[in-house]
């Protein structure tokens, strides 16, 4: 597992494995002439997605920030999705057991990043990590209880519901800090209260951006994803992002990037790329 430090802080990147997503959705309006250059697509013009989890110990916390897509999806989405339920097996070789972890935060309750959130035992839905105290924005929950049309499909309640009705996730409203060093920061657009996490020690500053930004072939600004319910709001919240993470020298961790788990980012001919 790629492993660094962020001043006290140790960061580690775990993977639930990839995952197939249709590259015209993952990629919006921009023209897949361009976009097969940085990502290519199969025959069925799927391309491979990563759903990396960063783990985060502080020395009196232990945080996992996101859980990938879990074991749990139905049949047919499960086939469609390549599921690779990779997650647990790979914590457990990083020497990490489920009940290390005190901390789950989910940026919002899509399938692919609170899968692990919870398992099916004997037909149970139990905590995946039972020690853990999880959290989520309050406006993302009530969001997914609506059950819209467009987007259903990607709410799958036995991923949250029951957390909440137990007590073991958190509803937060807006921007706070959740452990010392580990806050989470509202990014409207991918979804209206979708949170990224943003980690500090020492003068360092990590942030995991979770679905505004999901790979590193997606910085430009208007390459924002189908999937998106605001567009918009998600090309000013890039804005925002990119005016803090840039000059701050924040180090950036991506949820499906298939080959980077994190990177600094510059501009270069006004282009926000990678910093080599
Ligand atoms: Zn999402």
């Amino acid at each position: 597992m790629p492993q660094r430090t962020l001043g006290d802080f140790q960061l580690t990147h775990f993977t639930d494995g990839n995952y197939f997503l249709d590259g015209g959705a993952f990629f919006g309006v921009v023209p897949k002439v361009l976009w097969e250059r940085k990502l290519p697509a199969d025959e069925s013009n799927r391309v491979s997605a990563g759903l990396n989890s960063l783990l985060v110990r502080t020395g009196r916390h232990t945080v996992l920030i996101e859980t990938g897509m879990g074991n749990k999806l139905p049949e047919k989405m499960a086939r469609i999705y390549a599921q690779p339920a990779g997650l647990l097996n790979n914590l457990a070789s990083g020497g990490v057991r489920p009940e290390d972890i005190d901390v789950v935060i989910n940026t919002h309750l899509h399938f692919d990043h609170c899968g692990w959130n919870t398992v099916n035992r004997n037909g149970e839905i139990v905590p995946t990590f039972p020690n853990a105290t999880y959290y989520v924005q309050e406006g993302e929950w009530q969001y997914a209880q609506e059950q819209r049309e467009r987007d259903r499909v990607s709410y799958i309640s036995d991923n949250y519901d029951p957390l909440v009705r137990s007590g073991q996730m958190r509803l937060v409203r807006g921007d706070r800090e959740i452990v010392p060093g580990i806050s989470v920061q509202v990014f409207p657009g991918h979804t209206r209260h979708m949170q990224a996490v943003v980690v500090r020690s020492g003068g360092e500053t990590a942030c995991y951006i979770s679905d505004l930004i999901p790979t590193t072939a997606h910085l430009a600004l208007t390459w924002v994803m189908a999937f998106d319910l605001f567009p918009l709001e998600s090309i000013e919240s890039r804005k925002a992002f990119y005016q803090a993470a840039i000059p701050g020298n924040w180090l950036v961790a991506f949820t499906h990037d298939p080959d980077v788990a994190w990177t600094y980012l510059q501009m270069r001919e006004g282009k926000v790329v990678p910093r080599s």
